[in-house]
């Protein structure tokens, strides 16, 4: 796996500078990283294309997201954006953190209806979209978190 791990190393070098110092400073410094000691909910998540594992534990009050932690290993690109995702999602009510999700992956897919400035951090990640087998690292918590919120609904009804 060393020649794919090259051509990741080499792709996250291609990003543009802002983007990556705003991706590196995540990786570094992960914001909301642990585990929450009675979570509502813990979900875990794996992309086998890239290795990345990330688990994601939601307290949830009233339907909103009153706390999230995550941890994980893997590229800068996946953990920066679990670190990204953990900032833009806490204090949500679950609809929006779901809405918040179509907007990244819309945005993930190339769409121009989305208008990358409300997204905060998160245009950072836009960068990735020039190597699409990326775009699943960058969405890799977006997919747990959307797991770990439908097992949350649907162990509660
Ligand atoms: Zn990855």
């Amino acid at each position: 796996m060393t020649s794919a791990r090259e051509e990741f190393a080499r792709q996250e070098a291609e990003l543009d500078e802002l983007y990556r110092e705003i991706i590196l400073d995540h990786y570094r410094s992960p914001r909301n990283q642990g585990s929450l000691p009675a979570p509502s909910v813990r979900r875990e998540g794996l992309n086998p294309l890239c290795g990345d594992e990330i688990q994601i534990d939601l307290s949830i009050q009233d339907d909103v997201i009153q706390d999230v932690c995550f941890q994980g290993r893997g590229c800068s690109i996946s953990q920066s954006s679990a670190s990204m995702m953990t900032e833009a999602i806490k204090g949500l009510s679950l609809d929006k953190a779901e809405a918040l999700f179509a907007t990244f992956k819309e945005m993930m897919q190339g769409s121009d209806q989305v208008d990358p400035a409300s997204l905060g951090d998160l245009e950072a990640l836009t960068g990735v979209r020039k190597f699409p087998v990326r775009v699943k690292c960058a969405t890799l918590a977006w997919h747990t978190l959307d797991e770990a919120i439908r097992e949350y609904l649907k162990t509660r009804a």
